[in-house]
């Protein structure tokens, strides 16, 4: 069967990375230590373009970032005097993850030569890639990344900034992108600024220059220093002359929540509001309005800690590690049959002593499917816990996202069909709670956030309204091109 088949599936969770310097540098080095502090971001695939303002050459491929990028594969990405640099790291899910939608995305365009990476979905990139099929375009990937690109070329009579500040009006969804042409880099974010991007600056004795991350965890990492987000409807540049900032749309913030329940990394803050600190507010939060008796807290490995942590020192109860993680399991590549599948758990999480004979009150940062979650319950119903409290510090999953996020579609989430204490059933915990909306906000801090998986309310639409809309046929790749 044609790969052609499979149509990309909207969520894009990604990295991106750009980089841009004053003096030439070991660029690919520096973009490879960016996507290592991106990989929790994207596992399937990852890519580098780098120019030194004449050539560019990008590699990219299948697998983590320690996977793709070998000695000899850095090495064919070495140019001398090279200043300018971006990175992808990608994780989509099955069925769209084909080699030829790796990123950074490469075309030669009226523009020269362009790379392009980006986080996140366009909304109505099908609408725009249908109406381009039409009129003769061709497309090699069944990725956004390609729509866009295509779009700023078709302003042929425009500088390249001019052509993207038209393109970002033009494109609706959660996205943050970077793209580079030989000589300089771009960064841009949707005007509610979904997605996160934010500025790093390079120290002087470095070379100088500047850095596009989608986290703070990337700047620390090359030595850069943190200098602010992009805003909403901002598109920055940086070249020989330094950083330029353009507002092309009218900021109206509304960033994923997720980002802080979940998906970035600890270390840093986005949008001004720490991720670390929001997950230990999210779990006190948790504790004030879901309380229990019980004997010790122990939360999932990774996500779930910070907020077990929060609901431990809320509530007064024994902080434990319950769960001991294996940090070799990330990727081990398990034959799908039932059995296996449940094993599968068991290879990343054993229970320690610290449960036995005791009332648990697990905390974990999300229930989507539920699968995992009940399987966690059982180990440490196994291990000897006399009782098993759920507690989830995001509210529950209800709609599927449209802007990057994998949260998986609207029947397969939990939430979306069984009520709370069907979902307690399904999992076998003696009780389950969930922290509320206003909760979840008031531990971020931040005025307005995408609350849109837990009540439906898309800040920047969703392409089942544009499809309504248009009345376009979804998905695109219905019938076999082979
Ligand atoms: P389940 O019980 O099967 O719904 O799995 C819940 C677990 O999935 C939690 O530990 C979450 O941390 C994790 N999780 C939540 N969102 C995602 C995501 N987008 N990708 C991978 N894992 C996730
Ligand atoms: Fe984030 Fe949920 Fe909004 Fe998607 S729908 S951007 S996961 S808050």
């Amino acid at each position: 069967m044609s790969q052609w088949l499979e149509m990309d599936k909207p969520q894009e969770e990604c990295g991106v990375f750009a980089i841009h310097l004053n003096e030439p540098a070991d660029i690919a080095a520096l973009c490879h230590l960016g996507l290592f502090a991106l990989q929790h971001r994207g596992q399937e695939s990852c890519g580098i373009c780098v120019s030194n303002g004449r050539d560019i050459v990008i590699e990219k491929d299948m697998g983590l970032v320690s996977e793709v990028f070998s000695e000899t594969r850095l090495d064919k990405l070495h140019l001398t005097n090279a200043r300018t640099g971006i990175g992808h790291t990608r994780y989509s899910t099955t069925g769209s993850s084909l080699r030829f939608n790796a990123q950074p995305l490469t075309v030669r365009s009226n523009k020269g030569l362009l790379a392009l990476a980006h986080n996140g979905n366009f909304t109505n990139a099908k609408h725009i890639r249908n109406q381009m099929l039409n009129e003769g375009a061709v497309f090699q990937t069944t990725n956004d990344s390609e729509v866009m690109i295509n779009l700023v070329a078709r302003y042929s009579h425009l500088s390249l900034i001019d052509a993207t500040a038209r393109v970002m009006a033009e494109l609706e969804g959660g996205f943050a992108v970077v793209m580079m042409d030989k000589n300089k880099i771009i960064g841009l974010r949707d005007a509610h600024g979904v997605r996160p991007l934010v500025i790093g600056e390079m120290p002087a004795e470095q070379g100088g220059g500047f850095v596009f991350a989608s986290e703070p965890s990337a700047l620390h990492v090359i030595g850069a220093r943190f200098l602010r987000d992009v805003r909403p409807g901002e598109l920055v540049t940086a070249d020989e002359q330094g950083l330029h900032s353009r507002q092309v749309l009218t900021a109206t913030p509304s960033p994923c929540a997720f980002e802080w329940i979940y998906f970035a990394r600890g270390d840093g803050a986005l949008d001004g509001a720490d991720v670390h600190v929001s997950r230990i507010r999210m779990g006190e939060v948790l504790a004030q309005e879901a309380p229990v008796d019980a004997d010790v807290v122990v939360g999932v490995p990774d996500s779930g800690l910070p907020a077990a942590i929060g609901y431990a020192r809320a509530s007064g109860i024994l902080y434990d590690m319950g769960l001991y993680k294996s940090p070799y399991a990330g990727r081990t590549f398990i034959n799908p049959n039932q059995r296996l599948r449940e094993l599968k758990v068991r290879l990343k999480l054993a229970p320690t002593a610290s449960v036995k004979g005791k009332r648990v009150i697990l905390v974990d940062d999300s229930i989507v499917r539920g699968t995992t979650s009940g399987r966690i319950v059982q180990l440490l119903r196994n291990a000897g816990a006399t009782e098993v409290h759920f507690r989830v510090s995001s509210p529950p999953i209800k709609y599927p996202c449209y802007y990057g996020i994998d949260t998986a579609a609207r029947k397969e989430l939990a939430a979306a069909t069984m009520t709370v204490t069907e979902i307690q059933q399904k999992i076998g915990a003696d009780s389950l709670a969930y922290i509320s909306e206003v909760g979840v906000a008031r531990a971020i801090g931040l005025a307005n956030t995408c609350l849109a998986c837990f009540n439906g309310a898309y800040p920047a639409g969703h392409p089942g309204e544009e499809a309504e809309k248009d009345g376009i046929e979804m998905p695109l790749f219905d019938s076999v091109i082979s």
